[in-house]
């Protein structure tokens, strides 16, 4: 994603326009102006400095020119005059309507969020515990072919943190995405489900589970049958978090009530006394062979966008 972004009409933005009216002006100022804050804009998208740049910077891009053009975007409010830690400076409008930069919150979110759903070992406990379903509406997930709504993502309960076992679940597209679209208002309208007592492995999962030291074998038909070709049953509209699943109790709490373990339960008792395989079963998570895991568990982080052009709040919830 570039880290800037300029407006369908930022040819014409208004406060640019208006530079014409400046008694100094002729037809080329404009131009001349929109290519300087335009420069400025890739200098600081590019470095991440959430709009404000330093005066070296300015000089260096403004040239000879430079008294000129800050007087004109300053006077048009195109740059505002700003103190930053290092003394002078100046800061771009923001405005996505003509230029949208995107904030080093939001780039390190992002990074965060990549890492962490590429993290094996964080990822294995959390689908241990979470099996094949999502956690806002319970419906079984799956992880292979075409992306559809219930196909599985991994969900950070507390954006902008680093993902923890507690604080990831897994969830379907449907619920992740409309959180994402505003976590505060999902969190306030949804109810997180526990920790299924009886995890439910589709094939795919109880593969993976099993190459990254849990012998798991599949054990829910409802998921073979979403596996099946061309199966896609998943709801058109998520349902509500108060509702419950034949495989969960009804939700206590809100989104941060999250269990604490990854339940034992999840790895059938016949592996847990007898471990096969690695014999790697138990506390130690046996995560070491992180490319066990390929990257069919470990989509990368959906790009969502708000508004053409608008700043992404880097609250919002994730894959
Ligand atoms: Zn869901």
């Amino acid at each position: 994603m570039a880290w800037q972004r300029s407006g369908d009409t930022g040819a014409t933005y208004p406060k640019l326009m208006a530079v014409r009216g400046d008694a100094r002006a002729d037809d080329r100022t404009i131009n001349e102006i929109a290519g300087f804050v335009w420069r400025l804009s890739m200098q600081s998208g590019a470095h991440t400095t959430d709009y404000v740049l330093d005066v070296g910077t300015v000089e260096m891009l403004g040239g000879s020119r430079t008294t000129e053009l800050l007087r004109l975007a300053v006077k048009h409010r195109l740059l505002t005059k700003v103190r930053t830690d290092h003394g002078a400076g100046y800061k771009l409008i923001e405005d996505p309507d003509f230029i949208h930069l995107r904030s080093k919150a939001e780039v390190e979110w992002e990074r965060q969020q990549r890492n962490d759903t590429r993290n094996v070992s964080l990822l294995i406990p959390v689908l241990l515990r979470d099996g094949d379903s999502c956690r806002w509406c319970g419906i079984g997930v799956v992880w292979l072919g075409r992306k559809t709504a219930r196909s599985g993502e991994w969900d950070h309960l507390v954006p902008g943190q680093p993902g923890t076992v507690e604080t990831m679940v897994v969830a379907c597209v449907g619920c992740n995405r409309a959180r994402g679209g505003d976590v505060e208002r999902w969190d306030s309208a949804h109810t997180l489900r526990p920790a299924p007592q009886r995890p439910r492995y589709g094939e795919a999962t109880a593969k993976k589970l099993t190459d990254n030291g849990y012998p798991t074998t599949p054990v829910d038909d409802e998921v073979r049958l979403a596996l099946a070709p061309g199966a896609d049953t998943a709801p058109k509209r998520v349902r509500s978090a108060t509702a419950t699943s034949d495989n969960t109790a009804p939700a206590p709490g809100r989104a941060q009530e999250v269990p604490q373990e990854v339940p034992r339960n999840a790895v059938p008792r016949s592996v847990r006394t007898t471990p096969a395989g690695s014999g790697r079963v138990g506390p130690d998570l046996g995560l070491g062979r992180s490319t066990a895991i390929d990257l069919a568990l470990s989509d990368p982080p959906a790009r969502r966008r708000g508004r053409r052009g608008g700043r992404r709040n880097p609250n919002r919830g994730d894959t």
